[in-house]
């Protein structure tokens, strides 16, 4: 007597079953931007004249900490970091040959402009969940833009908490990714 079909059928009736649920709505795309402590991303963008760069960095890396300064020591780091973000011909070093003039940057930080915690020390020690970003611009006009190969990285000179920085080039020859660290400060392209 050979087998009854259904009873094979169930088990496949089953497997559909599962295989079909809307797993696609639990699926939601977060797309957050990596926040790893003393990793930061630059974007670097060459065009003719014109060498425009973005920084994207968890503030831990530039600060020491992420939340809006709560005392004179920390308005302190605060200040400095601003000045050394307003100098960026001393945070890049273009080829020299191509004769690049530092135009201006622009900084932003929401995290630093909030209102500040009451007892930031104390909070540190819970402020697991409390996290902040900087994201500045950096545009320089270089006046033999055929001259312009790549540039040296200093942030991490100013900034000693940076440990890498993963940067992306973009330029006529194309786009290129390079990991940088205090040791391999090169960007090239
Ligand atoms: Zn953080």
């Amino acid at each position: 007597m050979p087998p009854m079909p259904h009873l094979m059928l169930f088990p496949v009736a089953l497997a559909v079953a599962l295989a079909t649920p809307a797993y696609a709505e639990e699926h939601h795309a977060h797309v957050h931007h990596a926040h790893v402590h003393g990793v930061a991303k630059l974007e670097v963008a060459v065009e003719g004249g014109s060498l425009s760069l973005h920084l994207e960095s968890p503030l831990e890396g530039v600060l020491g900490f992420e939340h809006a300064p709560g005392n004179d020591k920390e308005r302190a780091i605060v200040a400095q970091m601003r000045k050394a973000m307003a100098n960026g011909s001393a945070l890049f070093a273009p080829t020299s040959a191509a004769k690049c003039r530092f135009v201006d940057s622009k900084l932003e930080a929401p995290t630093l402009d909030a209102k500040p915690a009451r007892k930031p020390e104390k909070q540190a020690k819970h402020a697991e969940q409390a996290h902040g970003d900087l994201d500045a611009d950096f545009r320089f006009t270089c006046a033999e833009p055929a001259k312009l190969t790549g540039m040296e990285v200093r942030l991490f000179n100013a900034f000693p908490k940076m440990r890498r920085i993963d940067a992306q080039v973009v330029s006529d020859k194309g786009q290129k990714a390079t990991r940088l660290s205090s040791k391999m400060r090169f960007l090239s392209w």
